[in-house]
């Protein structure tokens, strides 16, 4: 992964291998929550795993994962599109890699085995104005409790609120969000996909941080 960033020195003279640090964040919820956009959309800043900067991705990215590699919210996304890209970040003056996998898991946690083994961090997702998607995230929380309880490394999860700027039509209390995530230590946050980006950028740079600190 190093080849890809490291420039070599005049005279030939490689530098010292020192890869760049890689988090993977896992963006797990129901369908709706406010993981995905259209097929015309922009190029993001990241690339799909397995692909090469300047090409762009073969599909774009979740709502969250467009709105945080681009700035930008698309509005339609195929719901059954599941995808990874990376973006070179700095996160507290460090770079890193983050990889970021948009999952589309058809009916709750089936066939998690793909992320569990692959993710350092997980990003639950729910509606605030969906309260079946709120029960259902549970789903997956408990899912990566379940797995936690058999791994030695402790994986971060943090249980995010999306669609802030839907309050008027609100379901979920952000009490309520908050208690679950305190039942199943993890943060919690609550961000609007199409409206905040800075938000959006905290959570993913906090998914890092957590990384970090394990
Ligand atoms: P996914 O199934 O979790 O990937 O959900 P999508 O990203 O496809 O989003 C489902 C619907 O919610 C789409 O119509 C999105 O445009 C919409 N959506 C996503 N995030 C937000 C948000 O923050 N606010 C609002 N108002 N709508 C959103
Ligand atoms: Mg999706």
């Amino acid at each position: 992964m190093s080849s890809m960033f490291s420039k070599p020195r005049p005279g030939g003279e490689r530098p010292p291998q020192s890869p760049l640090a890689e988090c993977n964040v896992a963006i797990l919820g129901c369908r709706g929550a406010g993981k995905s956009g259209e097929t015309d959309a922009p190029r993001p800043r990241g690339w799909p795993v397995g692909g090469r900067p300047p090409h762009p991705p073969l599909s774009p990215p979740a709502a969250l994962t467009v709105k945080f590699l681009t700035k930008r919210f698309i509005s339609e996304y195929d719901p059954n599109l599941e995808d990874t890209y990376a973006s070179e970040e700095l996160v507290d003056q460090q770079p890193v890699l983050l990889k970021v996998m948009d999952t589309a898991d058809q009916d709750g946690p089936g066939n998690c085995e793909r992320y569990l083994r692959w993710a350092s961090a997980f990003l639950v997702v729910y509606s605030i104005e969906d309260r079946k998607s709120f029960e259902g995230c549970q789903r997956y929380l408990e899912v990566l409790a379940l797995h936690a309880r058999g791994c030695q490394r402790r994986c971060p999860v943090l249980l995010l609120g999306n669609k802030l700027d839907m309050e008027q039509y609100r379901q979920v209390p952000a009490a309520e969000g908050m208690s679950v995530a305190s039942r199943f230590r993890c943060l919690f946050y609550e961000v609007s996909a199409c409206q905040d980006f800075a938000g959006v950028q905290h959570v993913f740079h906090e998914a890092v941080r957590e990384v970090r600190r394990q």
